[in-house]
């Protein structure tokens, strides 16, 4: 329990761990390595998963009833007693809601610094210092916190999850329930799981996506033609979405999903911040748009400004004929 440990809240869907949990396991491992301290997650509910926990030094497993889904007021329990116990130096969260609720939560009861938004971070010497998104990411400001211990928030995608996957044994240290979840006040009565049936955008290795550029509903259909052509599913920026053209399911950016595709083909997206928040994890990113000082190409590796109505119908006659 040196003063360098770094602990990580795991995230659950239902059975499985989400792969933020892994994105910040593999930032643990660098600043524990700077500070010389050791990296353990805190798990709680059925401690089934930490066989895909090897890349920590130990697991902290509290299981009690209370804790089999997500409710603030357990998990804050579980996680002070967590705390209290391991003393880490610094305590990394998934920047969504439940991240968001505790981190906020913690940083008055567990007496620490938070940083929020987080997308970067690093040691220097004992501080951590974070760069932190504000306003939707426009500005981004540089947190050095030198505090003995302190939260961070991170943001989904800002890690590569690789670093921090393994499957080697873990050390697993099985706490007692605190008697304060036998006495919770907020019960989970039901999860409601969104409306399915349409594409998961995020689990696309090729994403067509299109922005206001297009104009109307109706010119869609050249670029749904592409799609088809490429065996891609379309997807869009937030005008598209507002404007009922697509529905809510394929926006991608900071009010929509997250995606991080093989390859990003852009039509007529101008790239402001908020769609880059959703895209730029993409691995290939080639835009179009007539206009060449559109932020798209701050972020793709290639791109043209031949308009889409000509590029596009060219591209599908290409793949087809
Ligand atoms: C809190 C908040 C959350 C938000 N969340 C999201 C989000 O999740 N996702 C999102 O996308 N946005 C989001 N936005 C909106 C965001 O700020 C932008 O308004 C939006 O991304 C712009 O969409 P666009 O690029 O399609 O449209 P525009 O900015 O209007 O860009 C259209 C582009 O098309 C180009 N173009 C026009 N005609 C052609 C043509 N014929 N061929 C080629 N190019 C052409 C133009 O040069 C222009 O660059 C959010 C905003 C806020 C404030």
């Amino acid at each position: 329990m040196s003063m360098g440990n770094v602990m990580v809240l795991a995230g659950r869907v239902g059975k499985d761990l989400t792969d933020t949990t892994y994105e910040l396991i593999g930032k643990a491992r660098e600043l524990a390595a700077a500070w010389g301290g050791r990296v353990e997650v805190a798990l709680f509910g059925t401690a089934d998963p930490a066989g895909t926990l090897g890349a920590a030094d130990v697991v902290v497993n509290i299981d009690h009833p209370a804790l089999s889904d997500y409710v603030p007021e357990a998990y804050e329990v579980a996680l002070r007693r967590v705390l209290a116990e391991r003393a880490p130096r610094l305590l990394l969260l998934s920047n969504d809601t439940v991240g968001l609720d505790l981190g906020s939560a913690l940083s008055v009861l567990w007496d620490a610094p938070q940083a929020a938004y987080v997308i970067e971070l690093s040691a220097d010497g004992d501080a951590v210092v974070a760069t932190c998104q504000i306003l939707g990411g426009k500005i981004l400001a540089e947190v050095v916190i030198d505090a003995p211990r302190a939260i961070a928030t991170v943001a989904a995608g800002s890690f590569p999850a690789a670093a921090g996957q393994g499957t080697d044994g873990v050390e697993v240290v099985t706490l007692t329930p605190p008697a304060e979840l036998d006495t919770t006040r907020v019960t989970l009565r039901q999860i409601i799981e969104p409306t399915g049936g349409d594409v998961d955008i995020t689990a696309a290795d090729l994403l067509v996506s299109v922005g206001r550029g297009v104009g109307s509903k109706d010119d869609l259909e050249t670029v749904q033609e592409l799609a088809d052509a490429l065996g891609a599913p379309l997807s869009a920026s937030r005008p598209v979405i507002d404007a009922g053209w697509m529905p809510k399911s394929r926006q991608v950016g900071k009010s929509g999903l997250k995606v991080k595709p093989k390859a990003y083909l852009s039509f007529g997206i101008s790239g402001a911040p908020e769609h880059l928040e959703g895209m730029r994890e993409a691995e290939l990113i080639i835009a179009c748009n007539t206009d060449a000082a559109a932020p798209i190409f701050d972020v793709a590796h290639y791109g043209t400004t031949i308009d889409l109505f000509d590029l596009v119908p060219a591209l599908v006659e290409k793949l087809e004929g």
